[in-house]
C-alpha cells in the first residue's frame, strides 16, 4: 500500500500569490489611465475612488505578501504582522484559484501549496500550549467502512481492532493527552472547534476540508495534515502517523506538562 504523499511545493502559492497581486495592480494601472487620459468622462469620481481603495488594498496586501515571502525563506519572523499575513493570504485565496484555473493548475494542487505555505508559517512562530487546549480532529474516512462502531459522536467507541489508523490515533492522543474528534465534514468539523475552542489545533483531512477548515478557523494555529487515499477519496483512507505525532509535538509545551503533572501528584 503507497504510505507515502506526494511532496508539494509552497512555491506554486508564492508564485500565484504574486500572479495576483499584479493582475490588481495592472487593473489600477489600466484604472489609472484611464483617469488620466479622460477616455471616459462618465463616473470619473467613481473611478478615482476605486482606483484608490485599489492601491490601498495593494500597499497592504504587497506588504503581507512580502511578509509572508521572507518569513518563509526564513529571512525574518514578522510576529507584529500575522494578522497581515493572514488577511493577505485568505483575501487572494479565492483569485489564486481562479488564476490557477486559467493556468490549468488543479485545484487540488494549489491547496497543497497553500497547505504547506500555512504550516510553514505556523511552524516559524513559538507555539507552547497545554495538552487539553490540542484539538487533533480527523476525518470520518479513516475509519474502515465496514467498522459497525460509531465513532463520530463518541471516539471512545472504537474497539481498537487495528483495521484502521482511528486506532493509531487514539494511541497517539491518548499518549499526548490531547483531544480527539471524528468529524463527517466541514460542518461538524467548525461545530467541533466551536464548541471546543482550542488554542491549537492538528487536522487530518483532504485537500479541500483541509484548506477550508485553515480559512475557518482562523486566527487559530492548523497545522494540516494530507489523508492518503491508496483505495480513492473518502473510503478507507490512511493518515502518516509519524506526521501527526511531529505536528503535536510542536504544539505541545512539555515543560507546562511535567509541571502540571507534578503538581497533580
Ligand atoms: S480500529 Fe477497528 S473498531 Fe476502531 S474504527 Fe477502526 S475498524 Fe472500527
Amino acid at each position: 500500500m503507497p504510505m507515502k504523499s506526494k511532496k508539494i511545493k509552497k512555491r506554486i502559492y508564492i508564485i500565484l500569490l504574486i500572479a495576483s497581486i499584479s493582475m490588481l495592480v495592472a487593473l489600477a494601472a489600466t484604472g489609472i489611465a484611464l483617469y488620466l487620459n479622460r477616455f471616459t468622462h462618465f463616473y470619473r469620481w467613481l473611478l478615482l475612488a476605486i482606483v484608490t481603495v485599489m492601491v490601498m488594498l495593494i500597499v497592504i496586501l504587497g506588504l503581507g505578501i512580502a511578509a509572508t515571502v521572507l518569513t518563509l525563506w526564513h529571512v525574518k519572523s514578522f510576529f507584529g504582522l500575522q494578522r497581515l499575513i493572514d488577511f493577505s493570504i485568505n483575501l487572494l485565496f479565492p483569485l489564486t484559484l481562479a488564476l490557477g484555473r486559467l493556468f490549468h493548475i488543479p485545484k487540488d494542487i494549489i491547496k497543497s501549496s497553500y497547505i504547506e505555505v500555512n504550516n510553514n508559517l505556523v511552524k516559524s512562530k513559538n507555539y507552547k500550549v497545554n495538552p487539553e487546549e490540542v484539538l487533533l480532529l480527523a476525518p470520518h474516512c479513516l475509519q474502515r467502512w465496514d467498522c459497525p462502531h460509531k465513532i463520530t459522536a463518541n471516539v471512545s467507541n472504537c474497539r481498537r481492532c487495528g483495521r484502521c489508523d482511528i486506532d493509531k490515533l487514539i494511541g497517539v492522543a491518548e499518549a499526548k493527552g490531547v483531544r480527539l474528534a471524528i468529524a463527517t465534514g466541514g460542518t461538524l468539523a467548525r461545530k467541533i472547534v466551536m464548541e471546543f475552542r482550542p488554542k491549537a489545533i492538528v487536522a487530518i483531512a483532504c485537500e479541500r476540508d483541509l484548506s477550508e477548515g485553515i480559512l475557518d478557523t482562523n486566527p487559530i494555529p492548523v497545522l494540516g495534515i494530507l489523508n492518503i487515499r491508496p483505495e480513492g477519496p473518502c473510503i478507507n483512507t490512511r493518515v502518516d502517523i509519524k506526521k501527526v505525532e511531529e505536528a503535536l509535538d510542536f504544539f505541545l509545551d512539555y515543560d507546562l506538562t511535567m509541571a502540571t503533572v507534578k503538581k497533580g501528584s
